[in-house]
């Protein structure tokens, strides 16, 4: 079966691949600007039908009672997913505009492999816990916990890791007997769209378990949140979006689940081979242009070596041009739209205007006419307290800022209204401790060292997020608990 979308994909509503309501809307390649084809565009009433299904499947069907079966449904998709790669691979990165390397891990088949993982915790997840006989008001009672899904899932979902953030939510929702109505961003339908014709065309999925609704229209997402069938909204996205979620889902009092921006500090010790350092730093911003929640937009040295290291990412930059995403060898491809563009760049001119100075990069790459390009830039001479470094840019902009002592890189790495992540190099164990004690993130990177597994929870304190992704914390944030007590 090719998945290559003849003209349009559909949508996948109880069980059945049906075009949308409104049309289409154009899918465009982000390193072409041309229209590659359309993505079916979703109604108000089409969203209506697909938590009508979803509702259906959780209440009439035995989905959340059989965890084997479960299972099965999770491994066939993943298999059936994985016999799809090379298709998959070209029509992410035509839709993503990601760099094809990224295909090979986060951006397509770490996320899919995944599956299996939630395919394992559903089988192995100890869904009661016996506490034993306790004797409240004189009585004497055997009590037991059980742990159940939690129904409805509402999965809203962003552009820049489709696959990962689309898999991260309905594996863990669907192994723990939840039924799911995924939203995907409007600028990757196809890669939400395609799985939906994998589950409804090769796997035993019954209808109405997992309902793919792409759209060009935001409100689909907002329905999600204020709908009462909806049980809980599982959200990654901005901040300021993540912020509306959740206000129209408290009058419902639906569970929220938030993945949220971030503007994480890397933290280079003064003890730390700073050449070392700096490239890593400036590997990161440029990955994906920078186009990832978790990656460190400022990097953060000793005053000291401030001029030093600025020579250093300069260097480091000029070697990751903006390029195809299609060449094996590009780290940093274009932004996602013409939009996402003019936001870094208008960034970009807004640190020229708090006294920044751009020592490299800054402008749209000279031998690109087409494509959403910006060249890897990166900033000095700004506080931490200017807009610059305080807010998220989502483009291969790295700003640099000196620190004088650890207690002060602590303090600026904490002075964010994020929390998703941060790094830290050097070589004494005791200050990286410190360090990674003191910053108030939910992941921290030592040395280089790499988190991202599927068996790692992740996700943001402060205004990063509510909740985690991912591992075993984020299978149970799609469980409810039950207590039960029987008189012995
Ligand atoms: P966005 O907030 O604009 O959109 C995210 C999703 O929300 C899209 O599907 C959109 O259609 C939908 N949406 C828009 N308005 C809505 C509303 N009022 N109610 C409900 N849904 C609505 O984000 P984006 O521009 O697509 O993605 C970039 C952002 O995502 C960045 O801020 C980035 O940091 C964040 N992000 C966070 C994580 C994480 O795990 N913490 C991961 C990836 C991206």
């Amino acid at each position: 079966m090719s998945l290559r979308p003849a003209s349009a994909s559909d949508l996948l509503i109880d069980g059945k691949l049906i075009p949308g309501s409104g049309g289409v809307f154009d899918v465009v390649n982000p390193a072409t600007e041309e229209v590659i084809g359309q993505a079916a565009d979703a109604t108000l009433d089409d969203m209506d039908s697909a938590i009508a299904a979803a509702r259906h499947a959780f209440d009439t069907t035995n989905w959340s009672r059989d965890a084997t079966f479960r299972a099965h449904c999770l491994r066939q998709l993943r298999d059936a997913l994985l016999a799809h790669t090379d298709e998959l691979r070209e029509l992410t990165v035509a839709e993503v505009g990601c760099p094809v390397f990224l295909t090979h891990g986060p951006q397509l088949e770490g996320p899919i492999r995944d599956l299996g993982y939630f395919a394992d915790l559903a089988e192995s997840y100890e869904w009661t816990h016996d506490l034993g006989e306790a004797k409240p008001m004189g009585i004497r009672n055997t009590r037991e916990i059980r742990k159940e899904a939690v129904g409805v899932v509402g999965a809203i979902t962003p552009w820049n890791f489709p696959h990962q953030i689309n898999f991260a939510k309905i594996g863990p929702a669907l192994a723990a007997g939840c039924t799911v109505v995924l939203k995907p961003a409007p600028d990757t339908p196809w890669c939400a769209a395609l799985v939906g014709k994998v589950i409804a065309e090769e796997t035993d999925f019954p209808p109405g378990v997992v309902n793919i609704v792409t759209s060009s229209d935001n409100a689909l997402g907002a329905q999600l949140s204020t709908d009462p069938r909806v049980d809980i909204v599982s959200f990654t996205g901005s901040t300021a979006t993540g912020k509306k979620v959740m206000a129209s889902a408290a009058e419902t009092l639906k569970k929220v689940f938030l993945e949220l921006g971030g503007k994480s500090a890397f933290i280079v010790l003064d003890d730390a081979d700073l050449a070392s350092a700096v490239s890593m730093a400036a590997f990161a911003v440029v990955t994906h242009a920078g186009q990832g929640c978790a990656i460190t937009t400022r990097l953060v040295v000793p005053s000291e070596k401030l001029a030093e290291a600025t020579a250093l990412a300069r260097d480091s930059l000029a070697g990751f041009a903006a390029a195809d995403p299609t060449d094996p060898g590009t780290i940093c491809g274009p932004v996602i739209s013409a939009t996402q563009r003019e936001r870094v760049e208008s960034y970009i001119e807004l640190a020229k205007t708090e006294g920044g100075t751009i020592e490299i990069g800054g402008t749209r790459p000279a031998d690109k006419e087409k494509g959403f390009f910006v060249s890897p830039t990166l900033i000095s001479g700004l506080d931490n307290s200017s807009r610059t470094a305080q807010e998220e840019i989502f483009g291969p902009v790295l700003v640099i800022l000196g620190y004088d002592g650890d207690d002060d890189a602590i303090r600026i790495a904490n002075d964010s209204p994020y929390g998703l992540s941060g790094a830290v190099w050097g070589t004494d164990r005791g200050r990286i401790n410190r360090v990674v004690d003191g910053v108030r993130t939910g992941t921290m990177s030592i040395n280089g060292g790499i988190w991202y597994s599927a068996d790692v929870p992740f996700g943001g304190y402060k205004q990063s997020g509510i909740g985690r992704e991912m591992g075993v914390a984020g299978f149970e944030e799609y469980l409810e608990t039950k207590a039960i007590a029987e008189p012995t």
